[in-house]
């Protein structure tokens, strides 16, 4: 028992003595710890003492906002903002801070960093507290807050140098003496307004204005009153103008006017005129009165040039025309050309329906052998009545129709109608004769030719030996090898064929001679200078002999006198198409005709 006793006692000083011993350990670790804990305090202290007095002495504005208000600015931020004190910015927002024009923007890069802990880099502009705007480059990075996200920013001002750039610009894009854009800025809009005319499919106006005698007003008031009156009539032209309107001066006394925004070319006429008007008035310089006018030329997008380069050419070139034409006036760029564009127009519109309102004709013109005078055929010729402007040549509106696609219809409907008339003729008791019919180049490359002429005898009836179809040098020539197609299957449908205009193309000899053509047609141009050139009648005389060559039959077109028919004669010319035996002449006329089979004993040179 007493053992028992002393167990517990000895086991019992023990633990006293392990509870002591670990009392002092945790005493010792907790002093140690606190040691640590108070040198790092002291450390971050330091730090952030360090940091505050950075971030206080930074020349750029500093400013932290946390939980949408700003918790700190420092001192760079308060002169910035133009603040009394650096607490007057607490409790606002950054966006706040923003330029009004910058406020969405702010907010929305503010919201990102927030979002994806990022930084943001870039210029903006700020609204001081005196509510002037100002250029600023701004940094922005999002940091962790008191456990909040909050963002950092440094800003300074730029806008000194924003200033500086932006009067750099103005003196590079601006004439100092009349503050009007100059020449690099006009260029830069007129390429800006080209882009745009040609995707949005408008046309705009450009205008060349120059001043009338400034070089003598220049020369005997001196420059002083010469810069006066530039800056005067630079006014007097702007007020007339809108905002979307431009007014250059590219040189001494020249201006250029971009009007972009009108709706139609006479409505940039009559604000060119406003601005002509405004030019126009009577100054005093040294007790002299002068009336001072000025001359303009106008050029229009795309018709009179599709770059600035051009257009500027053109205006120029119109403007001098102006001049030429007595000063204190305006002048279209080539109005001939401007007026043929409009005929034009007009045409394609009238002929769309020229073929339902009946205005189409045939006239017909005799090809007649030279040395019996017999008519060996004729030409069928289509002929246009416009209601307004009279009798149209085919050389005006065929393009036309090519141009527009309606050479097809039209195409269809001079075959049907030549074919037609010749089964008629016939029928009439007329000795039957063969009709040629031109086609053009766009029928020849269209699908279904055949088919067509094919369809046109059945439907008239006429025997295809008495059809002929002209096609001319340069249309053959184009794809020879098509053409070779072309034309044997039109042969398989038994009609004959000829090369028209020959001598204006370019011949692949080769390809003459395959082609089974019956007749080759001298152009009426090599007829025209028989008489007199001797190089023309060379040409004739070989291209004679090389078709004699090829087995083909040589008709002359345009033949007028006798002394050209002789010659022709002379060289071997089988037959005439000309005036000299015949005109084109209506159906009933050359009926008449026909009805004799045979040309006049006068006419007839070789009989
Ligand atoms: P082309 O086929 O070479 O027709 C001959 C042209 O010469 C005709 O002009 C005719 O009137 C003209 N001519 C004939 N003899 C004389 C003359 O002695 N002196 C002068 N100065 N001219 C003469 P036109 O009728 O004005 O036709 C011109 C061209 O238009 C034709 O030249 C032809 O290429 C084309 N053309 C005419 N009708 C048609 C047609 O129905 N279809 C197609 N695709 N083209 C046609
Ligand atoms: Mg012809
Ligand atoms: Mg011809």
């Amino acid at each position: 028992m007493a053992e028992d006793i002393e167990f517990y006692k000895r086991r019992l000083a023990r633990e006293r003595n392990a509870r002591k011993q670990a009392e002092a350990l945790i005493e010792q670790k907790s002093l140690e710890l606190f040691y640590q804990a108070q040198e790092r305090e002291l450390a971050l202290r330091e730090s952030e003492e360090r940091y505050r007095l950075l971030v206080e002495s930074s020349p750029d504005a500093i400013l932290v906002e946390s939980d949408g208000r700003i918790v700190f600015a420092n001192a760079a931020a308060q002169h910035l903002f133009h603040a009394d004190s650096a607490d007057v910015l607490l409790n606002r927002t950054m966006t706040e801070l923003a330029a009004p024009a910058c406020q969405a923007q702010v907010a929305t890069a503010i919201h990102e960093l927030k979002r994806d802990g990022s930084s943001r880099a870039g210029e903006e502009q700020a609204l001081r507290l005196d509510g002037k705007i100002i250029d600023i480059t701004v940094t922005r990075l999002s940091f962790q807050y008191r456990g909040n996200r909050a963002v950092h920013m440094v800003a300074r001002d730029i806008s000194e140098r924003k200033e500086l750039e932006t009067r750099l610009h103005y003196q590079a894009t601006h004439d100092t003496l009349t503050g009007l854009p100059n020449r690099n800025l006009l260029v830069d809009r007129l390429d800006l307004a080209i882009a745009e005319a040609r995707r949005e499919n408008r046309r705009f106006m450009v205008s060349f204005i120059d001043l009338d005698r400034f070089k003598w007003i220049n020369d005997s008031f001196g420059h002083n009153a010469g810069d006066a009156l530039l800056q005067s009539v630079a006014s007097g032209m702007s007020a007339c103008l809108r905002e979307s309107d431009l007014l250059a001066r590219i040189g001494g006394d020249e201006f250029v006017l971009l009007l972009c925004n009108t709706s139609s070319e006479d409505e940039s006429v009559s604000v060119l005129r406003r601005v002509m008007a405004a030019v126009n008035h009577r100054v005093t310089i040294d007790g002299h009165v002068i009336v001072v006018t000025c001359s303009a030329g106008c050029s229009v997008y795309p018709d009179d040039g599709d770059t600035a380069d051009a257009l500027l050419r053109s205006s120029d070139a119109a403007m001098y025309r102006a001049k030429e034409a007595g000063r204190n006036t305006m002048q279209l760029y080539n109005p001939d050309l401007r007026s043929r564009f409009n005929e034009r127009v007009k045409l394609q519109t009238d002929l769309r329906y020229a073929l339902e309102r009946d205005e189409l004709d045939l006239h017909y013109q005799l090809q007649v052998e030279i040395h019996s005078g017999s008519i060996k055929g004729v030409e069928a010729l289509l002929r246009w009545k416009h209601p307004e402007l009279g009798n149209i040549a085919p050389s005006r509106f065929i393009p036309i129709a090519e141009e527009s696609g309606l050479i097809q219809s039209i195409g269809e409907w001079v075959l049907r109608r030549a074919c037609a008339q010749n089964k008629s003729w016939q029928l009439a008791g007329i000795p039957p004769i063969r009709i040629s019919v031109n086609l053009s180049a766009k029928q020849v490359n269209r699908q279904g030719l055949e088919s067509q002429v094919a369809q046109c005898l059945a439907a008239t009836q006429l025997d295809p030996a008495w059809l002929e179809l002209e096609l001319t040098e340069s249309a053959s020539m184009d794809d020879p090898d098509k053409t070779l197609t072309l034309m044997h299957s039109l042969r398989k449908l038994g009609v004959a064929l000829s090369i028209d205009d020959f001598g204006t193309g370019y011949s692949n000899m080769q390809y003459l001679r395959l082609f089974p053509v019956e007749k080759l047609k001298i152009d009426g141009s090599f007829v025209k200078g028989i008489v007199h050139d001797t190089g023309c009648r060379a040409i004739v005389d070989a291209m004679i002999s090389l078709a004699h060559r090829l087995g083909l039959t040589v008709v002359a077109e345009m033949a007028e006198t006798a002394n050209q028919v002789s010659i022709l004669a002379a060289c071997g010319c089988d037959q005439i198409q000309g005036n000299f035996y015949s005109k084109p002449i209506p159906a009933d006329q050359c009926a008449e005709l026909l009805s004799a089979g045979r040309m006049s004993e006068l006419n007839s040179l070789g009989a």
